[in-house]
C-alpha cells in the first residue's frame, strides 16, 4: 500500500532540516533538527507501528544530525541498534549531505505503554549493543560499540559519545504520532561540551536542560529547531551557523540488487532458474520491488562466481 504523505495537514509541508549552532564563544556546539517528514516517509515504507516508529524515527533523527557531523562527501554512517526485544536489529545509514534511510527488524511490534504512558521504545528495543560505523574512506571503517543503557536510543547516544568518544553531550531524540498513528513531529538535538569549556558554563548549560521538556512537546508548540537552541542557550551568546536539508533518501539501484543476487552464488541462481519462475527482491530500506525473469538469471549466472 502506498499513498502520499503530504496531503494530511498544510503545515506538513514544512522541510525537514537540521541546524548547526555554537554557544558560549565556540565552548558549546549543537545540532538540532526536525524530521517529521523524513520518519513519516519511513513510517509509510516499512508500515511501521508506532512503538517501531519511534524507535526508527528517533535513530533515524539521530543519523540526520550525525551524519551532518561527517566532512567528507563519501563519508556513510551506520547506527545499529541490536538489542534482545521484540523489535529486533535496527539500522540506520546516513551520508554527510544528511540523507538517511533505516530499516527495522520487526516493525508491527505492538507494546502497552511505559509506566510514564509513552511508547514503549526501552522494551521494544531490549538490552543489547549500539554500534556506530563510519566509514570515511579509510581501509577500515571505525566503529564504536557500547552496552545500550536503556534502549531509549538518546540516553544510550550520550553515554556512546561519553564512553567511546570522550564527549561529553546531551542528547534529544522524539517522536510524537497523531491519533492515526502517523507521525505528527519528530526531532532531536545533539549538544555537546568542548575539551575547553569553563565550569560555569557547564553549570549553567546543567541547570538549562534540567528546565528544558520533551523536544516533541516544543515542536509541538510550534516551536523551529533555531528557536530551540536559543532557547536552550538564552544568556549564552549562542550563534545559528548553518541550515542543512535532509531527508528519506533510498540509493538501491537495479545494478545494485543485481549485484547482491550475484553473491548468493551460480549453484543458488541455477536452483532459481530450475524453479521457472520470476524472483522477486525487496529493498529492505525503501519497499521498492526489482523483479528478475528467469532469462535475466540466465544473464546473472553467467557473470555470477
Ligand atoms: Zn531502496
Amino acid at each position: 500500500m502506498k499513498y502520499t504523505i503530504y496531503e494530511r495537514e498544510n503545515d506538513m509541508e514544512d522541510k525537514d532540516y537540521i541546524i548547526r549552532a555554537t554557544a558560549a564563544g565556540g565552548q558549546i556546539r549543537a545540532f538540532a533538527a526536525t524530521t517529521r517528514n523524513l520518519v513519516e516517509q519511513a513510517r509509510v515504507y516499512h508500515q511501521t507501528s508506532p512503538v517501531a516508529s519511534a524507535a526508527l524515527g528517533r535513530l533515524l533523527t539521530a543519523g540526520a544530525m550525525m551524519g551532518s557531523m561527517m566532512k567528507g562527501e563519501k563519508d556513510v554512517l551506520t547506527l545499529q541498534l541490536k538489542g534482545d526485544g521484540p523489535i529486533g536489529s535496527v539500522t540506520v545509514t546516513a551520508d554527510s549531505a544528511s540523507n538517511v534511510k533505516g530499516c527495522v527488524g520487526n516493525p508491527l511490534v505492538m507494546l502497552s505503554p511505559n509506566s510514564e504512558g509513552k511508547l514503549d521504545v526501552g522494551g521494544a528495543v531490549g538490552k543489547g549493543i549500539l554500534r556506530v560505523i563510519r566509514d570515511i574512506g579509510m581501509k577500515e571503517p571505525y566503529i564504536g560499540e557500547v552496552k545500550l543503557i536503556s534502549g531509549e536510543i538518546a540516553e544510550d547516544l550520550t553515554y556512546y559519545y561519553a564512553v567511546s568518544e570522550q564527549v561529553p553531550s546531551s542528547v534529544a531524540l522524539g517522536v510524537l504520532m497523531n491519533k492515526d498513528n502517523t507521525v505528527r513531529r519528530a526531532g532531536g538535538f545533539i549538544i555537546q561540551l568542548m575539551p575547553f569549556a569553563e565550569e560555569a558554563v557547564i553549570a549553567q548549560l546543567e541547570k538549562k536542560l534540567t528546565e528544558v521538556t520533551r523536544i516533541t512537546t516544543l515542536l509541538d508548540e510550534g516551536m523551529t529547531p533555531e528557536e530551540i537552541l536559543l532557547y536552550i542557550f538564552d544568556g549564552m551568546n549562542p550563534e545559528i551557523l548553518e541550515k542543512t536539508d535532509t531527508a528519506y533518501k533510498c540509493d538501491c539501484s537495479r545494478d545494485r540488487v543485481e549485484r547482491a543476487v550475484m553473491s548468493i552464488g551460480k549453484k543458488e541462481i541455477a536452483d532459481m532458474i530450475d524453479e521457472g519462475k520470476p524472483i522477486e527482491v525487496n529493498c529492505q530500506f525503501c519497499d521498492k520491488k526489482y523483479v528478475f525473469e528467469v532469462k535475466d538469471l540466465h544473464e546473472l549466472i553467467k557473470k555470477a562466481r
